[in-house]
């Protein structure tokens, strides 16, 4: 039988982009653990925000948190010896993300050159987060605890934000964007994380991955791994930013369509 591996997003993919939900895709969730298949969230959210759902959920595997910033693997998940930068909480942790108080610093001086108004999770309450993300306020706590990407608004409308979004390439380091919030990231992506990570993976013997994701920060986790499936947004569209070649289209929105692709995969 086939040894799979699962990537995936959270917001907009396996939970709900507005609840916050993940109970479409619990008959999937319970399948691969079922099968012991390991499911890794590859996310834009926090370390903190994805041990809550790591905690729920039962799940026990690696994780890549805030757009590829890191790597988190439990102490003795894998049983070969493999270089990482740091041992945290019981993890290995391979980072491969820019400082959180750089992407900061650099958040603030394009904002006073450009005149465009930045504001970044590091600028609001969790109260504001909350209202924001529509995120309760504990899990906006969580949210505001960033290690690798700091996610921000842009205020003055389409010309600012071009203009940050340029400076920030030209500033050397990256950007994305997720469902809600634009992402400033250093030299990393999900995709680098994933890549390196299925390499890990298939130490082990040759696996078979799966990818699902569901806005433009997916698109580089959905070109490293075998099957790679879009998710539909809640208006039931699919991100036109998210296409290349083999890229699947899944027949549901977030969790419900990440529940049918699970199931037919593994059906
Ligand atoms: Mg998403």
């Amino acid at each position: 039988m086939e040894k799979y591996v699962v990537f995936t997003d959270l917001d907009g993919t396996l939970i709900d982009a507005e609840t916050y939900s993940y109970e479409m895709a619990l008959p999937a969730i319970t399948l691969l653990k079922e099968r012991h298949v390991p499911i890794v969230f590859c996310t834009s959210k926090t370390r903190a925000e994805i041990e809550v759902y790591r905690k729920k959920l039962e799940i026990k595997d690696p994780f890549i948190p805030e757009n590829g910033g890191a790597i988190f693997i439990p102490e003795n998940y894998f049983d070969f010896d493999f270089e990482y930068t740091k041992k945290v909480d019981g993890y290995k942790v391979i980072e491969l993300g820019t400082e959180y108080a750089i992407l900061r610093k650099t958040l603030k001086a394009i904002s006073s050159s450009t005149g465009c108004e930045i504001i970044g999770f590091g600028d609001m309450s969790a109260e504001e987060i909350s209202q924001y993300s529509n995120l309760d306020i504990e899990s906006a706590k969580l949210a505001k605890m960033r290690e690798y990407d700091e996610a921000f608004l842009i205020q003055g409308g389409e010309n600012c934000v071009d203009l940050v979004l340029d400076e920030i390439q030209r500033s050397g380091l990256g950007y994305t964007v997720g469902g809600r919030f634009y992402h400033i990231i250093g030299d990393n992506d999900k995709g680098v994380a994933t890549r390196q990570l299925i390499e890990l993976f298939s130490r082990r013997g040759p696996v078979k991955t799966i990818g699902l994701g569901d806005s433009l920060n997916d698109l580089p986790m959905l070109r490293e791994v075998d099957l790679p499936f879009l998710v539909k947004k809640p208006d039931g569209s699919y991100d036109p930013m998210v296409s290349f070649n083999g890229l699947k289209k899944a027949r549901g929105i977030g969790p419900k369509g990440w529940n049918i692709t699970i199931k037919e995969i593994l059906g």
